[in-house]
């Protein structure tokens, strides 16, 4: 039965996909670390012979999500990268089958740091090509901060022009909430070309 609380969060409507889409063993990618809940979900999900490579420019989410994994036991199936997401091919070279972005800035943290256009595009086309056949990349999007707009639109404009023989592209969005509601994408990846 679904209740009304499972329709509340895009988080948690991501991870009514992510259920059917992650295995146990899979190697899977946080694009946007921040606080770790994402890092920590997925590195539950792969299980002990999965592995996640988990992303962010903020050395205070590298800190908060080691300290978020250590108390799981669950560090050493996770690589916590200071780096950007736009850099993710120098560090993956296996094929994976989910990538996680959660657009925006982290709550409670600088709001001046956050994700932007033309990372975000390059961080998501690097992403389509490390997908094995049927993996999908999620991204959360968030227009109610400065930029937020200019982001959303620039993913919208690359989404829509992937090959529909190459992808299957998914939006989810909540139509009747006022104040810039967040929206899902999901991209999955059809076969190999
Ligand atoms: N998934 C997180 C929330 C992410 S907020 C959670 O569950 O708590 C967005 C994060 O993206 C911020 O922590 C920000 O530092 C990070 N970020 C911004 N630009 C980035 C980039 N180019 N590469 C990787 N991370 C980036």
């Amino acid at each position: 039965m679904i209740k009304a609380k499972y329709l509340t969060k895009i988080t948690d409507i991501n991870k009514l996909y992510l259920e059917q889409i992650i295995n146990e063993g899979d190697i899977v990618v946080d694009a946007t670390m921040g606080n770790g809940y994402d890092t920590k979900y997925l590195a539950e999900k792969v299980g002990e012979s999965g592995f996640v490579y988990s992303f962010d420019i903020q050395e205070e989410a590298i800190k908060s999500t080691r300290k978020k994994l250590e108390k799981e036991n669950l560090q050493e199936r996770v690589k916590l990268i200071l780096d950007g997401h736009e850099n993710i091919d120098n560090y993956i070279e296996k094929k994976i089958s989910c990538v996680v972005f959660n657009l925006g800035y982290l709550p409670r943290a600088q709001h001046m740091i956050i994700t932007k256009p033309n990372t975000t595009i390059k961080a998501i086309e690097h992403s389509l090509k490390l997908l094995k056949p049927h993996g999908v990349v999620s991204i959360s999007i968030y227009t109610g901060h400065p930029g937020g707009l200019d982001e959303k639109n620039s993913v919208y404009d690359f989404v829509k022009n992937l090959d529909q023989r190459e992808f299957n592209v998914l939006e989810c969005g909540f139509v009747n909430q006022v104040n810039n509601p967040p929206q899902l994408v999901l991209i999955e990846k059809k076969k190999e070309y």
